[in-house]
């Protein structure tokens, strides 16, 4: 039977490594928090900046009205 050795492979460059690690190296595991890091940073602008429109949008009709109709 040649069945493949239970393994698993690194986040970051798939490297295989010994079952149950997640990364082949601490550079990776570095790389790999780093990214989920700067997602979750960019996740919250992006929430942020959803959050934020509507208001900017009726905050510019409301000054849009006012400049051309006098209010
Ligand atoms: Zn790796």
């Amino acid at each position: 039977m040649s069945s493949i050795p239970e393994h698993s492979h690194c986040k970051v460059c798939g490297r295989v490594i010994k079952a149950g690690n997640q990364f082949c190296s601490v550079a990776c595991e570095k790389k790999y928090i780093a990214e989920v890091e700067s997602l979750i940073r960019a996740k919250r602008v992006i929430t942020v900046t959803t959050l934020i429109s509507p208001v900017l949008l009726i905050i510019f009709l409301l000054v849009a009205k006012f400049l051309l109709f006098g209010g």
